[in-house]
């Protein structure tokens, strides 16, 4: 038997047409929710991060804006900028794309944001709302986790899940969005023992590693729903023979650009899991919808809004 795929790519199109309704309708009284993203330097895959970003804010009818300053920035200058969007009554939404120049102290440039901006859920005050159960902004890969399950009628409530990583952006709080729909959750990481045995008892299994492949087969319970985070780039021909020996599609692709993905789950455990989160196509595309959906709900709960958004 194999396992139900778990379409990443039709929930994220799913979510943006309704996050474009609902930015429609504040449209219409008068508000168009703003994004501003903050891109430091030159980094490559923070530019695709970027320019899909800016796509989706155009897609759903989002107002956004790109302040680029140079690599050479200094943590004063950052912190003036933010700042100065933090006054701002036309940005609901402010993500500083990370990582930032070693020059720059991160920390306190993230703490600086105002949690009620802070799209990307990783200010201390929105953790505490998140452990709390109050209206916050919840980080968007996590939430994108949640959106899956939901959608796909996995059953979370009394669940045991599983978590491997514990990550501020990814593991806490996925566990603790688990732990708020009542699931029963275990955190592993590095220092776990038997991680093995603790993910084979798991109703649904969590991969948050940044390990390629490295979920197995022998980690899974049949039946199961595992949803990998991991995204990993392999460029060696020996391991790509590892993950995806006689795979023609995956062949034709490697050929081609030569790399590939493969998340924390080895592909093989389509064999035995109920249902999956393909890599790609899996969680990646919900970080971006849950964003969208992000700058809707701050736009909301700014203005004192405390209705929950359709979405996230
Ligand atoms: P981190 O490196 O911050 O955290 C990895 C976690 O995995 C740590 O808690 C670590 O444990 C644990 N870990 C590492 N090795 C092992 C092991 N052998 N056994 C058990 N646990 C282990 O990664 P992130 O949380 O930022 O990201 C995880 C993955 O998700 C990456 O592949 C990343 O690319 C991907 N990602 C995908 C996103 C998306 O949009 N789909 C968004 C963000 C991330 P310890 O704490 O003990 O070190």
């Amino acid at each position: 038997m194999s396992a139900t795929i778990l379409d990443g790519n039709k929930i994220s199109a799913e979510i943006k047409t309704e996050v474009a309704a609902e930015v429609a309708e504040l449209k219409a009284t008068g508000l168009t929710p703003g994004l501003a993203v903050v891109l430091i330097g030159h980094n490559p895959a923070s530019e695709i991060y970027v320019r899909n970003k800016v796509k989706a804010c155009e897609l759903t009818g989002i107002y956004s804006e790109q302040h680029t300053p140079p690599e050479t920035v200094s943590t004063k200058d950052l912190l003036q900028l933010v700042e100065s969007l933090n006054r701002r009554d036309d940005i609901d939404g402010i993500l500083v794309q990370l990582p930032l120049p070693a020059q720059v102290d991160s920390k306190k440039v993230l703490l600086a944001v105002s949690p009620e901006k802070d799209v990307d859920g990783f200010h201390p005050m929105n953790v505490g709302y998140l452990s709390t159960v109050r209206p916050g902004l919840v980080p968007c890969t996590p939430a994108g986790c949640m959106e899956i399950l939901r959608r796909s009628r996995i059953k979370i409530e009394g669940a045991d899940a599983v978590v491997v990583g514990r990550s501020d952006i990814v593991g806490k709080p996925v566990a603790m969005l688990l732990t708020n729909a009542n699931a029963t959750v275990t955190i592993c990481h590095s220092k776990t023992h038997n991680l093995k045995e603790v993910c084979s008892r798991a109703d649904i299994l969590v991969a948050a590693i940044g390990r390629a492949g490295m979920i197995t087969p022998e980690y899974v319970k049949p039946g199961s729903t595992v949803i990998d985070v991991g995204i990993n780039k392999i460029t060696d021909r020996a391991e790509f023979e590892k993950y995806f020996a006689g795979d023609a599609k995956r062949e034709a692709a490697f050929a081609k650009n030569g790399s590939t993905l493969v998340g924390d789950v080895h592909p093989k455990v389509v064999e035995v899991a109920g249902a999956f989160t393909p890599v790609p196509g899996g969680v990646g595309p919900l970080t971006i919808a849950m964003l969208m959906a992000n700058t809707v709900k701050a736009a909301k709960l700014r203005r004192g809004n405390t209705v929950p958004t359709k979405v996230g």
